[in-house]
């Protein structure tokens, strides 16, 4: 469904991708995995269109996606959830689920999916026109989740959806991880809680400075011990 090849990104002086390559097929999970600055948040924003790419190819379902726009590419059905939620604080969380499908014309559509994302997230309902900068942080993760579905997209892509939750929360993020792939939808995740993100991946990429180093069916790579060593925090 998506493809990369030899992607390349420079911030200035930085080359923060040296050559990225890799696949996410259709109804997969697909997680990047590896230290900090290793480049998983920079490929998330070149396939968005949220930094330039020097070199190399993006395509998506067959079409090149490399230069496109991200208001485009969200038209395409690529969604990101960025590291550190961005909710919109001072709108409720009604506002903000509808804020997530303001490419679409559907409205009675719109309404059943905020409802069935009520479902998946019973507390956004009881908390539907709480001001969403009042929400604690775990809640705000699920909004920022719901609200990226609400542009009901193909590919969602997730950094860090774990990032400064309570163990019980990092448990709840990877369960609706999992249900909203069980409902028919491609995963590109990045996280730093590396094991968790591998057993729930079909596959995964462990980048190094810039580049792809090891790459493997998700719980082989989880089970692999320079991963383990390096990643995992066990010999
Ligand atoms: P983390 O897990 O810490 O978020 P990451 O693997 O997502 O790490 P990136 O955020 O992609 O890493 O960063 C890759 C490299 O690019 C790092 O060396 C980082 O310092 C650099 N970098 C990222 N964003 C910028 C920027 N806006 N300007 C300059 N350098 C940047």
């Amino acid at each position: 469904m998506l493809k990369i090849e030899d992607l390349h990104v420079y911030y200035g002086g930085i080359h923060a991708l040296k050559g990225i390559t890799l696949e996410v097929p259709e109804n997969k999970i697909v997680t990047l995995v590896g230290a900090n600055g290793a480049g998983k948040s920079t490929t998330l924003r070149a396939i968005s269109g949220l930094v330039p790419v020097a070199r190399g190819k993006i395509t998506f379902r067959g079409e090149e996606i490399t230069r496109t726009k991200t208001a485009e590419i969200v038209k395409k059905g690529i969604t990101l959830v960025p590291e550190g939620r961005r909710i919109f604080a001072n709108l409720t969380v009604l506002e903000n689920l509808n804020m997530g499908a303001y490419a679409r014309t559907d409205k009675e559509e719109i309404k059943r999916d905020i409802q069935r994302i009520y479902e998946m997230f019973p507390r956004l309902k009881e908390r539907e026109w709480q001001a969403a900068g009042t929400l604690s942080g775990g809640e705000q993760q699920m909004l920022a989740v719901g609200r990226a579905l609400m542009s009901r997209p193909a590919l969602l892509m997730m950094d860090e959806p774990s990032l400064g939750l309570a163990p019980l929360l990092v448990k709840e993020v990877f369960r609706i991880i999992k249900d909203i792939y069980s409902k028919g939808m491609t995963i590109l995740l990045i996280e730093q809680n590396a094991t968790a993100a591998l057993q729930v991946a079909d596959y995964g990429y462990v980048l190094e400075t810039g580049n792809i180093v090891l790459q493997g069916p998700g719980k082989e790579l989880a089970a692999n011990d320079e991963v383990k060593r390096a990643y995992l925090g066990k010999a």
